[in-house]
């Protein structure tokens, strides 16, 4: 009798899910070297959207190191797709990893810093890799702790192409070619490093400031509607000295850029998340000559997709009003690039319990939804999706600036959280599935 509880608690789901913790965090740590190593040497390599050949041939060739026979590559370009097979009629889950870079130069000093001039892993992708490497690697060596298959995306191009790129790329092009079937996983996990630190007397929304070995989650919504247009303004080129005689094309810009600004602060309501920047402008080709083209590019973010619609609409309303006020004309392309992920409630709530064993209940952080973009929104719009964020920031090792500029950097301890956080999600995933 005196048995009894014992073997009542050894059956316990979360005992066995803390006992696969512990059995998951020696393996971590001495899987640790090589995954700095890894980490290190994708990051020294970083390759623009659509040019990730290195990146995609180290991925490929570590997971069949790691003994996976069912690897396909060149997925959506450069996309690896790897299968940890688990019984036959056992669930899948799905992990997903971006590889690409951005055109930045870096500005750290670190023994690891680029060695591609002008382009630089700002965005953490080298650490989200490293992360699935990492994942796949442990999986594979405690099969017997899994409960069914693991479908690893390892996806190219999430920093996406200009407005005016013809076709589709990266995460929607992964989906068309097939990669959330045979087999279907039954729901996608992703994550995304974040390294900001609050600043001293800041206390805004606090959006996305986590900690190496904070994780960061948001239910539902987490991101944006996050898309780019490109705008040309047509005017009548003529001499600088008789700009009458011609039609300014760099003037009525300057106008529109105003405008446009004005749809944001006095014509949507200001209940409704927006966001319209423009990043680029061009036009005009000597000091004594009127511009004849300006060029525009630039982005909206929104959450709502018909308030987005709007949007549009006022955006022509005022380029073809300030346009045919002035003579001149307009051509806008724009492009829905990615839209806004919502986060599974159901996923979000059954996941949660794997974080706080993983990293404790104090470090798991309810964020609010930020205004960036993400094409992992096109896996979660096929199946259930949880997109979660992976503190990387540390103070003392001066690793505090956020993604997208030149001193961006990951605290690499974080990596093991982000590989013990993702196993056990999955893990968690599956033996609900598998019930
Ligand atoms: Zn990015
Ligand atoms: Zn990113």
């Amino acid at each position: 009798m005196k048995l009894l509880p014992f073997l009542l608690l050894l059956a316990s789901p979360v005992l066995a899910a803390e006992n696969r913790d512990a059995i998951f965090q020696k393996s971590i740590e001495a899987m640790f070297p090589k995954l700095v190593e890894i980490r290190r040497d994708i990051h020294m390599h970083p390759e623009l959207p659509n040019e990730e050949v290195r990146t995609s041939k180290l991925v490929a060739d570590r997971l069949k190191e790691l003994g996976f026979t069912d690897i396909k590559t060149g997925v959506a370009k450069h996309g690896v797709v790897a299968l940890l097979k688990g019984a036959n009629d056992s669930p899948c889950v799905a992990v997903r990893a971006d590889m690409d870079a951005l055109p930045i130069k870096e500005l750290r000093s670190t023994p690891y810093r680029s060695r591609n001039p002008g382009v630089m892993h700002a965005c953490g992708h080298d650490v989200h890799t490293t992360c699935a490497l990492g994942v796949a690697e442990l999986l594979s060596k405690h099969k017997d702790l899994v409960n069914g298959s693991v479908k690893f995306l390892f996806q190219p191009a999430e920093e996406a192409m200009p407005a005016t790129f013809k076709g589709d790329w990266g995460a929607k092009l992964m989906v068309a070619e097939g990669v959330m079937e045979n087999p279907k996983p039954a729901a996608v996990f992703g994550l995304h490093t974040t390294a900001t630190v609050q600043p001293a007397g800041v206390t805004d929304d606090a959006v996305h400031y986590l900690k190496a070995g904070q994780i960061g989650y948001t239910p539902g919504i987490d991101n944006a509607n996050s898309d780019r247009f490109h705008i040309i303004i047509h005017g009548k080129m003529a001499h600088g000295s008789a700009p009458h005689k011609g039609v300014d094309a760099i003037a009525v810009a300057a106008e529109a850029v105003m405008a446009l600004q004005m749809i944001k602060s006095r014509q949507t309501n200001t209940r409704q998340p927006l966001v319209i920047s423009i990043g680029t402008i061009q036009g005009g080709d000597r000091e004594n000559i009127i511009a004849d083209k300006v060029e525009l590019g630039g982005t909206v973010r929104t959450y709502d997709a018909k308030f987005r619609d709007g949007v549009i609409e006022q955006m022509h309303r005022i380029l073809k009003g300030i346009t045919e006020a002035h003579g001149a004309s307009y051509e806008m392309e724009y492009r829905k690039t990615y839209p806004s992920i919502h986060n599974d409630l159901k996923l979000v709530e059954d996941t949660l319990p794997a974080f706080r064993r993983v990293v404790g209940e104090k470090n798991v952080i309810q964020l609010i939804p930020g205004m960036g973009g993400e094409d992992f929104s096109f896996f979660a719009q096929v199946v259930p999706g949880f997109y979660f964020r992976l503190g990387v920031a540390n103070e003392e090792k001066g690793i505090i600036h956020g993604g997208h500029t030149p001193m961006y950097d990951c605290d690499e301890e974080a990596i093991k959280t982000g590989v013990a956080a993702m196993a056990a999600a999955v893990c968690d995933f599956l033996d609900r599935a598998a019930k």
